[in-house]
């Protein structure tokens, strides 16, 4: 299969592409930045990895079988008005130009599959309601944010199969939040962050990669799907199960001021959560490697 993948010198997308290039797969690397994203998939490590930058996407996009969206500005940066734009627009930016080179593409060349990245965001944040993927839209920034990203990838010619992945809060080693939790956690000696009691919708990041994989290669996997683990917990249960894995107590709470410090407003992801489930993902038979987080961050910290 030739799969192109916006995003994918990101946290996420380089495990994808790892794990597309490794199975053989033919893997066009869709990016901003040659320069970077080179340095990312060197030649020697990933032969035969295509890297186009924008004025090729055209090209890479035809002839692709699949394509992985997965573009779009951090968000645990400071949220300025022209960030939060950005935030915005980038997502909308480029999630448009790769429907519009896709619904574009003549027939024969056209990807028959796009896999669209979003978030649990969508569902805006409660401690006390359950959301699967029949909830209803919240009614903050994020919610809208996700609301127009799908709302775009939605506009992809029906004759494509779309999976729109609600993505919760991807554990790994190297990025994401918890890079950017754990120093802070071993300054305060891990306690719970804010209140405790907001829900953490985590996935382990082999759980995503395999997820947007199945999404590629499984007909069945169409829609909104949310990416989450089967046992989303709260934050003080997440913050408890850290400090046994690193070997340190959980006493002290985070103070939302320093998590604000590393992760900006994008610490609203963390601080004012959501129960998410993956009830679609379950139905299509989906089967998770890490459904339990101490396992999840027992792995992650090993
Ligand atoms: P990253 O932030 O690690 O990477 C995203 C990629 O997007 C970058 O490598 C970059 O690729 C591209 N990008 C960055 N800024 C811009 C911009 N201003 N305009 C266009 N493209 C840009 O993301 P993740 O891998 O963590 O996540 C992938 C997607 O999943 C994101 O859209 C994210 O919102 C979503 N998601 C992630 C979660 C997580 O916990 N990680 C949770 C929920 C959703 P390049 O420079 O090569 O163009």
């Amino acid at each position: 299969m030739t799969v192109s993948v916006t995003g994918a010198t990101g946290f996420i997308g380089k495990r994808l592409v790892q794990r597309l290039h490794a199975d053989k797969h033919s893997v066009r690397v869709l990016t901003r930045s040659r320069s970077k994203a080179q340095l990312i998939f060197p030649v020697k490590e990933f032969p035969g990895i295509l890297i186009a930058e924008e004025r090729d996407w055209k090209d890479c996009i035809q002839g692709s079988n699949a394509v992985v969206n997965l573009a779009g500005l951090p968000i645990s940066t400071r949220w300025s008005p022209e960030v939060k734009k950005e935030i915005k627009q980038s997502r909308i930016k480029v999630t448009s130009k790769v429907v519009d080179l896709i619904n574009g593409s003549p027939e024969g060349v056209r990807p028959a599959v796009l896999v669209s990245a979003t978030a649990v965001g969508y569902y805006g944040s409660s401690e006390t309601q359950v959301f699967d993927e029949r909830s209803p839209s919240g009614n903050d920034y994020l919610a809208e944010v996700c609301r127009e990203w799908e709302a775009t990838a939605l506009k992809v010619n029906k004759d494509v199969r779309l999976a729109l992945i609600r993505i919760g809060v991807v554990l790994g080693k190297d990025g994401g939040a918890l890079a950017k939790m754990i120093p802070l956690f071993m300054l305060f000696a891990g306690g719970p962050m804010g209140s405790g009691q907001q829900w953490f919708s985590w996935i382990h990041l082999d759980d995503i990669v395999n997820l947007i994989y199945e999404a590629l290669t499984n007909p069945s996997y169409k829609g909104v799907i949310n990416g989450t683990a089967p046992n989303p917990v709260r934050l003080a249960e997440m913050c408890e199960q850290l400090g046994n894995v690193m070997g340190r107590p959980s006493w002290l709470p985070v103070p939302d001021f320093a998590l604000k410090a590393v992760l900006g407003e994008g610490a609203s992801v963390v601080l004012d959560g959501q129960r998410v489930l993956p009830t679609r993902a379950k139905e299509l038979g989906f089967q998770f490697k890490y459904p339990q987080v101490k396992d999840a961050l027992k792995t992650i910290l090993s």
